[in-house]
């Protein structure tokens, strides 16, 4: 039954993915990884031949342009298109699949370039499109969001009658040894942090000042205590939408005071900024050249040290009583670092694409249209995690436990 894949985006996702399926040889029969800078994907392909044996091939694509995609769709004739590129991409990819006939899986939601707005409604407007052509799109597929969708559809199947209130907690608990540096992409990154606070509560989104909510926040395993603020993610926009019993949700992200203190003061002096300025008679965006000066992100994999822990804790109604359950993956840096040379930030985004475009792939989940994780059967995703190196777990807690959450 093995398939053909392309993988869009040779960053430190597209990494994971290329290598992670590459062990999956029975579903990836082919992998083609394609990217704007074909020398990403040629290291990428030389690194998954050393580790694992397999041979990918690979391709520059400026993916900006629709008939460049196209063109090496037809090519090329996947059965699916793993975009791991960046946000901006989402759209003209889809375009591709369509023009094609091919199913499209992607980690994060589209975005316009000139403007930091995180909302499904771009790629939500695809659906006709998709079901008409026949075609399966899977957005979000990575770990937030990605695996906490499905904690929460698969809590609501085996744990509750009725979900009423999610917080999604995401630490880092790994040190980089950088004295500021971005887990994932520095600009999408800053993007996000920088952002207002939106949370769900009595039927919309409230907002408020960026960073303005912290918690501290004692994560299971000895992984340690964080303090965790209260961020936009955009997986709350289509859980509210599937699961509308949830009555309140909020996402919290852990940062270390020294992050903090290094994005206030870029923020201060206008390096964070999208809107373009002239310097020495060219117009740059500042926060794009602010990630060119940024280390890497996916060259802090061997250096870094430490565990994540991400997950989700749902309140909710079970049998007329009230409850509380928490499920969370814990991942270690430098395990990932020695599995396929990239940090576990990478890793927990680029196992869950894997994981979903193998759903798609052997068909359990199926169906025409535009579809978010939560919307398909939990169970054979949960099991492919457990299996594919993001083990999770669950516990129930009391009621008054994490009562910070109340
Ligand atoms: P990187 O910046 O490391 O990688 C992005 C890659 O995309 C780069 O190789 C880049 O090329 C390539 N790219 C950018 N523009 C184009 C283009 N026009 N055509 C072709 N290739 C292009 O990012 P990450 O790997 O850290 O992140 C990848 C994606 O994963 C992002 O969308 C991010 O938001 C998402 N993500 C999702 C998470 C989740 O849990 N759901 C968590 C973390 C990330 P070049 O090398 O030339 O710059």
């Amino acid at each position: 039954m093995s398939k053909s894949v392309l993988i869009v985006g040779a960053g430190g996702v597209g990494s994971v993915v290329a290598h992670k399926c590459a062990m999956v040889p029975e579903v990836f029969g082919k992998i083609h990884l394609a990217s704007r800078t074909v020398s990403k994907c040629e290291e990428i392909a030389k690194s998954v031949l050393e580790r694992t044996g397999v041979t990918i091939t690979t391709s520059a694509l400026d993916a900006d342009v629709v008939a460049n995609t196209v063109a090496l769709l037809k090519e090329l004739k996947p059965d699916l298109l793993l975009n791991v590129a960046l946000p901006y991409q989402d759209l003209v990819l889809m375009d591709a699949c369509l023009e094609c006939g091919v199913d499209y899986l992607d980690t994060a939601n589209y975005e316009p370039k000139d403007e930091a707005k995180f909302e499904y409604h771009w790629q939500w407007a695809y659906q006709e499109r998709f079901e008409q052509a026949g075609l399966t799109a899977l957005l979000g597929s990575g770990f937030d969001p990605g695996v906490t969708n499905v904690f929460t559809a698969w809590m609501l199947k085996h744990h509750f009658d009725e979900i009423t209130e999610i917080d999604i907690v995401d630490v880092n608990g790994g040190d980089h040894g950088q004295h500021f540096a971005t887990n994932f992409n520095p600009e999408i990154n800053i993007r996000e942090v920088t952002a207002p606070c939106r949370h769900w509560e009595d039927g919309a989104f409230q907002e408020t000042p960026p960073l303005s909510h912290k918690l501290s926040f004692d994560c299971p395993e000895e992984v340690g205590t964080y303090n965790i603020y209260q961020m936009y993610h955009e997986e709350m926009e289509s859980l509210v939408k599937h699961i509308p019993t949830i009555k309140r949700a909020r996402f919290w992200m852990s940062f270390g005071d020294a992050y903090l203190k290094h994005l206030e003061v870029l923020q201060n002096v206008g390096m964070t900024g999208i809107e373009p300025i002239e310097y020495n008679g060219q117009e740059i965006i500042p926060l794009q050249f602010l990630k060119a000066v940024l280390p890497d992100p996916g060259d802090l994999g061997q250096t870094t040290q430490g565990r994540t822990c991400i997950g989700v804790i749902a309140k909710g109604i079970k049998d007329g009583k009230e409850k509380r359950v928490y499920t969370y993956n814990i991942c270690n840096h430098e395990e990932c670092f020695e599995e396929v040379g990239s940090q576990a930030v990478s890793y927990t985004t680029g196992v869950p694409a894997m994981i979903g475009a193998k759903m798609m792939l052997e068909g359990k989940w199926d169906g025409n249209g535009v579809w978010n994780m939560e919307q398909f059967d939990p169970d054979p995703f949960m099991e492919e995690l457990n299996a594919h190196g993001l083990p999770w777990k669950v516990v129930e807690l009391d009621v008054e436990q994490y009562n910070q959450f109340s």
